[in-house]
């Protein structure tokens, strides 16, 4: 009769993932909006659509929601014809 051999700790099962986390969904689109409002802009540098209310101060310095731009004063926005801001009326 053997010895009884000292048995060994019970392997640990090792986790595979199945299947690979699924990847990100990007959000739904916005709806398009039927007719920009007044004030909205689009940002030069990255084409980001923003709005400048015409209550803003004017020498609020009006910045791209997305890209951070510093894309000019709201007074340059509001004025008729605009002053030179890196935006394009939307
Ligand atoms: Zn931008």
């Amino acid at each position: 009769m053997a010895p009884p051999v000292m048995s060994e700790p019970p392997r640990r099962k090792i986790l595979s993932l199945k299947n690979p986390p699924p990847l990100p969904v990007p959000p739904p689109a916005p709806a398009p909006a039927p007719e920009p409002p007044a004030g909205a802009w689009k940002c030069k540098p990255c084409g980001t659509r923003l709005d400048v209310p015409e209550d803003s101060d004017p020498e609020a310095v009006v910045r791209c929601p997305s890209c951070n731009a510093n894309l000019g004063k709201a007074g340059q926005f509001l004025s008729d014809p605009p002053g030179k801001v890196r935006a394009r009326k939307a």
